[in-house]
């Protein structure tokens, strides 16, 4: 089959002949039919996330049709359209037994990480990672679900976004679609913060009841000003560089919480008494569990989150989609259909 493979940080990607995997007991092989490409392959590509394994084929959200299964899979069936979850845990520590792979002592595979994803025909992935989609949403539309979506689902409820928050969210790509929306269901105030005119105008159809734009605006000012003063009660940072989290620090409200959910080379540097003299929380957010990409799923299903793919394309044109991420110009996701 064909795949895109990650050969090691700052080497370029390649389409390379593979073998289709072999199906165990309890797999499922998926014919990829949509995969999203996430930001997090450009930190694979820069190096600044290593995970130390390759050759290994990218993509963690992955959508496709059950081709074979192996024995022992009784809940799934070949032709049935799924979505992959994309953790493995190993379903013993603290964290599995309440159903919090994401933060497995143990994984025993993260497709798309260290373990081969879907920019590829086919993927093979044991059967309960297998998420059936309704009709309601086509393969392509359905890709961001699997990160984007689900990711935003689960830093929203660790940040606990509810009625009258005001939710900041600076940069928009795919995981502040679904944060935007979502917030903005919860019955929250959103601020979107980009520097492009063209995505804040997304933010806006989507939700956003004010957009900033960051090249012209000094953000925080804006936003206290947006906020008669009091600031954003949950501040989503999917930019972190050195500028946007200075920003953000200035633009949180007493008891606020900074959420990181993207990162950058820069570190977070804060002197303590920002966060004493406000009782500010900064928190961190990793990937999702199962049961949010169930839910997200089911958002998307019911039309209350809508998910943006800015382009459809075969996996032959990875570096087209790649350089188009690197450069900012993607309103929504790159999705490959192989
Ligand atoms: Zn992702
Ligand atoms: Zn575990």
């Amino acid at each position: 089959m064909r795949a895109v493979r990650y050969h090691g940080p700052k080497l370029p990607l390649r389409l390379e002949e593979v073998p289709v995997p072999e199906v165990g007991p309890g797999d499922a092989l998926v014919q990829v039919t949509a995969a999203g490409l996430c930001h997090t392959e450009l930190h694979f590509l820069s190096g600044l996330l290593d995970l130390g394994v390759h050759p290994l084929i990218l993509g963690h959200e992955v959508v496709g049709r059950v081709a074979r299964v192996g024995a022992g899979v009784g809940q799934l069936e070949p032709g049935q359209r799924v979505i992959i979850y994309y953790y493995v845990g190993c379903g013993r520590c603290a964290q599995c037994r309440v159903g919090e792979e994401n933060l497995c002592d143990a994984l025993q595979a993260e497709y798309g990480f260290v373990s081969d994803g879907g920019f590829a025909e086919y993927a093979r992935v044991p059967a309960q990672n297998c998420v059936p989609l309704p009709d309601a949403i086509d393969d392509a539309h359905a890709a961001p679900i699997g990160c984007g979506v689900t990711t935003a689902l689960h830093a929203s409820r660790l940040a606990g976004v509810g009625a009258g928050d005001v939710v900041l969210v600076y940069g928009v790509g795919a995981v502040a679609f679904g944060l935007i929306q979502y917030a903005a269901w919860a019955g929250a105030e959103v601020i979107a913060v980009s520097r492009t005119d063209r995505k804040l105008d997304r933010a806006r159809a989507l939700g956003a009841a004010h957009t900033i734009n960051a090249t012209r605006e000094p953000v925080a000012d804006r936003a206290r000003e947006l906020t008669h003063g009091h600031g954003a009660d949950v501040i989503m940072e999917l930019v972190s560089t050195q500028a946007t989290m200075t920003q953000c620090t200035r633009a949180l409200a007493k008891r606020g919480r900074l959420v990181f959910i993207g990162y950058s080379e820069d570190s977070y540097t804060v002197h303590p008494v920002q966060l004493v003299i406000t009782e500010a929380r900064v928190l961190g957010s990793v990937g999702n569990t199962l049961d949010e990409l169930y839910q997200a799923v089911d958002l998307v299903a019911r039309g209350r989150i809508k998910t943006v793919v800015d382009r459809t394309l075969p996996l032959e044109r990875f570096q087209e989609a790649v350089d188009s991420l690197a450069k900012g110009e993607l309103i929504g996701r790159a999705v490959f259909v192989p």
